[in-house]
This record gives C-alpha cells, structure tokens and sequence, in this order.
C-alpha cells in the first residue's frame, strides 16, 4: 500500500523567542535636533500590578524591557526628552477587566491636558464589550486598542462587528494590532491563523467609514500593508519597531516609497529593549522630506486622532467629558 509523504509542518516566523539581545545601545536626552514636534501614537501605559506581569512576560519569553517605569514615569520621561504629545494604549488581557483600565487611562489622562490622548479598550466578545466602549468614548478617550495576539480575536468574527460600528458612529479609529508579526509560542492563540492583510481588506471593505490603524507597517506582510494604504483611505499605519534595524525583516523598509500621508510614528515605549530615540534617529536619516517627516511625526497623528492645536500650535488637546 502506498503511503504519501506525511504532512509537512510549515514553520511560521516567530520573531519574538526568550534571550532577545538588548542592545545597550547610547541614549540622548532630547529629540534630534532638526526633528519637528513628535508625537509618539504607540505608548503602553498599566497599572502597576499587570506592568510587572508584562516585565516579566517579555524576560521570559523576548526581552528585557529597558525601561521598566510606571505610568507617571513614562509620561514623565518622554514628554522631558522633548516628545509633545503621547498617545497611549492599553489592552485589555480577559474579559471583565477593560471598564477599570479605561478608568485608569481617563484618570491619567486628565492629569495630563494637551500632552496625552488615551485610547480605550475591551475585549472582543465579552458581555457589554459595545456598552464599555461608548462609556469609555463618552469619558473623552479618543479611540480603541486592540491586539489580536494577546486578546485572540478574529477580526471577521461577528463579535466584532457591533466594535466597529460603535468606533464608526462616534469617528473614533480603531488601533488594531493585526500583523503576524511580532509573535510567539507564548500566546494563547496562533496570529498566523487569526491575522493577514487579507482578512484585514475584508474588515476595510465592509465597514467603509471605519478609520483603523495596524501597528508595526502590518509586520511581516509590509508589501501587502504598503499597498493597502495606496488602496483604502481609511486605512493608516505605524512604524513603530520597525524601523529600529531590531527584529530580523525578509525586506527593506523604504519609507520614501510609502504612502507618507497615511505613517505615523509611534516608539512602543517603554517596553522596547533599545535607546527611547533609537527609530527617531533612523527616521531623520532615512531619506524623507522636510514635509514627510512632519507628516509621520505630527500630522498624521493629529488628523487621525482628532488632537487639536492649542495655544502655541504645537500642543494639542482632546476634551474630556467632566
Ligand atoms: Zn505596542
């Protein structure tokens, strides 16, 4: 009897793997000189309890987190090296736990006028996910987080519709981590099965109106990402990471070649295991204009999350409900 080859097991890209190097590399304390105003659209902020639980994911399963700050601190650091405006995220790791941490961005953003925009977030399919998403929008946070690696969503499931509607309804853009990359045996779920840009193209077909964000340039599928901001207006995306010549890329990332009205740059501080300025430093050598790297330092972040300029024109401010 003939017995046909078995099934050959095809290995996916895993990026992220226990012992990353953590490059020591040397810091400034400032933004480039040359840069225009930054605004950083990537941070992560938590309360203290899940941040050491973070800290102490990336130790064993990436790499050493080089800034391990707490949420005031982080906002302390970046905004007195000269960022002008943060935009931080948070995500929800169960269901029953995103109404707290929209509180906990609220409170702190508050703390902070003009300088920080919190976006909220929920977990797909969890009981009253669309009522916690109004509240949190109602409170001022100017848009939602997620991150399918570590909340195992699909994005075409039906869970997710009535998310996107709510973010629709109220113009507020969805900052959706839905690359494969970077990923990990660690997680729960496999982002090879959940995530593409494919699937992503069906979510930007169908909800139209839909403004949402993909992190990391849609890491590892760049190509396919670069000609979805070409295609869809509503789509956007960040450079954080990768441009930092860290995680090992099949192709070389050319930002002069992108659709410059549709990159924003974000730096995933702190949890990065290299210098806060390490990607700010590549982006003003990396060939771009005057007029694009204000585009992907500021602009673009201050289109798509509605911050608007304040008294000197380089702050901006959302308005928080009382
Ligand atoms: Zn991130």
């Amino acid at each position: 009897m003939y017995v046909g080859a078995p099934p050959v097991k095809v290995m996916n890209t895993m990026i992220m793997k226990p012992n990353m190097p953590s490059p020591d590399d040397p810091e400034d304390s400032g933004v480039p000189a040359g840069l225009p105003a930054v605004t950083d659209a990537h941070v992560h902020i938590f309360p203290p309890g899940i941040f050491s639980a973070v800290w102490q994911w990336f130790d064993e399963n990436a790499w050493h987190i080089r800034y391990q700050l707490s949420t005031s601190e982080v906002f302390e650091f970046l905004l007195s090296h000269g960022i002008d405006h943060i935009v931080a995220l948070q995500y929800a790791h169960k269901p029953g736990m995103a109404a707290d941490l929209n509180r906990y961005m609220v409170e702190h953003c508050r703390a902070r006028p003009g300088q920080v925009t919190g976006l909220a977030t929920v977990f797909p399919g969890e009981d009253n996910a669309e009522a916690i998403l109004r509240e949190a929008f109602a409170a001022g946070l100017a848009g939602l987080k997620l991150h399918a690696h570590v909340q195992c969503f699909d994005m075409n499931s039906a869970a997710m519709d009535p998310l996107y509607e709510c973010c629709r309804q109220n113009d507020k853009p969805i900052l959706m981590h839905v690359g494969r990359e970077p990923n990990s045996t660690a997680y729960r779920c496999d982002p090879y099965r959940l995530c593409s840009a494919d699937k992503l193209e069906l979510v930007l077909k169908n909800f139209p109106g839909l403004k949402i964000c993909v992190p990391h340039l849609g890491f590892d599928e760049l190509s396919a990402y670069r000609r979805l901001i070409e295609k869809y207006d509503h789509l956007w995306l960040d450079t954080t990471m990768v441009v930092a010549n860290y995680f090992p890329l099949a192709e070389t990332i050319d930002l002069s070649r992108y659709r410059t009205d549709r990159l924003l740059y974000g730096s995933d501080f702190p949890n990065i295991p290299y210098a806060w300025d390490r990607e700010l430093k590549r982006l003003k050598t990396a060939g771009l204009s005057a007029e694009d790297l204000e585009r992907i330092l500021n602009r673009n972040a201050a289109e798509l999350f509605g911050l608007k300029p304040t008294v000197d024109k380089c702050r901006f401010s959302v308005h928080f409900a009382p």
